[in-house]
């Protein structure tokens, strides 16, 4: 059987190639592919800006189906029994569980967590990608099964922006009656919004984009402020002040990737208030901003940064949908679909950006 996977092969540049489909070896698994969405990520890196993933495949938030299991393989990570037909999601990094960040138990942290997506797809077995007819699960990937209430439209997101939202959020003191600042409302900051409500939290998101807050607002945001009305940050600072009682956030969550969002968060936080960096991954030129230290120290922030999640977060992910499902609309965080032969028209309406994400149907 021949199987077709989306590589890039040149700044803004992929090919789909076609290889036969392989049999797993022991403890890995065969998916078919059902549904992938395009992620923010994925446009970075088909614009080269990840040198790790510049000769790899394209794609990491998918759902797939069980097409054939290895030796060894007859139960997800958490447990379950697994068949093949059966739906699962897979985390889209290995584990490897033999280097230092894997000892010291920071799984998301793995010094070969690209192992697998960061070859060539010409190398077999050559399927690492989600935008794709196929994905090769590796034995050091966590893979869990989906539970029929949930859709492919819900559930293709759930190994990104949900599975690291929940992850970021129970690195921070958030509880009920506590208030968040979300700064962004794309899919993470969405995500954001449905986590820290479900958890009692008040909240209040920033963006400049109509239809984002307007989003936010059926997430249950509590309150929005547009950059376009407060268009600098000393009039955000002044909004969440007197939304505040003149305390300023207990949280700060910047999922913006914008480098001036992070002076704003340490501004937007309350002394002795926390700041989650999760938006700015881009190092270097062009990406510095001018910050006076002091500020963090007098007002006894702690400030921290989360990249990726604790792999078992992904199945914390399921049973929040699970449970949430009717009361947020994942659904409008992805919009029409769009089939494969029209990768390259997927790829498009996510460069532009937009509320929703673009997605996959195989
Ligand atoms: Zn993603
Ligand atoms: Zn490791």
């Amino acid at each position: 059987m021949q199987g077709r996977v989306a590589a890039i092969v040149g700044p803004r540049q992929f090919e789909v190639k076609e290889y036969e489909v392989p049999m797993p070896e022991a403890g890995a698994l065969v998916l078919t592919v059902r549904r992938a969405n395009v992620c923010g990520s994925d446009i970075h890196q088909y614009h080269y800006d990840s040198p790790a993933l510049r000769e790899a495949a394209l794609g990491h938030e998918f759902v797939g189906e069980v097409l054939a299991l290895g030796d060894g393989v007859t139960h997800d990570n958490a447990g379950q029994p697994v068949a093949v037909g059966d739906r699962v999601v897979a985390v889209y990094y290995v584990t490897c569980r033999r280097c230092a960040a894997c000892l010291r138990g920071d799984f998301g942290m793995c010094v070969n967590s690209l192992r697998e997506w960061s070859k060539n797809p010409d190398v077999a077995p050559h399927f690492f990608g989600g935008f794709g007819t196929h994905y090769y699960v590796n034995q050091d990937q966590y893979f869990f099964t989906v539970p029929d209430v949930l859709d492919d439209q819900i559930v293709a997101g759930a190994n990104c922006g949900l599975a690291q939202m929940l992850f970021a959020l129970d690195r921070t003191r958030l509880a009920a009656g506590s208030i968040i600042v979300v700064q962004g409302a794309g899919g993470l900051g969405l995500y954001a919004v449905a986590v820290a409500k479900e958890r009692g939290a008040e909240v209040v998101v920033i963006d400049g984009v109509p239809e984002r807050l307007a989003l936010a607002e059926r997430f249950g945001a509590d309150h929005v402020i547009d950059m376009t009305e407060h268009t600098t940050t000393e009039e955000r600072v002044a909004r969440v002040l007197e939304l505040t009682g003149g305390r300023g956030a207990d949280v700060v969550l910047e999922v913006t990737g914008v480098s001036a969002a992070f002076p704003e968060s340490i501004a937007l936080a309350r002394t002795g208030g926390e700041v989650v960096s999760v938006g700015n991954l881009t190092v270097g030129e062009g990406f510095e901003i001018a910050l006076s230290p002091g500020v963090i120290t007098r007002k006894n922030l702690r400030v921290q940064g989360v990249l990726r999640y604790d792999p078992w977060y992904l199945h914390r992910a399921l049973e929040f949908l699970v449970r949430t499902r009717e009361r947020f609309p994942f659904e409008a965080l992805t919009k029409q679909a769009h089939s494969f032969d029209d990768l390259a028209d997927a790829i498009r309406d996510g460069e532009s950006r937009s509320v929703a994400r673009a997605s996959i149907v195989f």
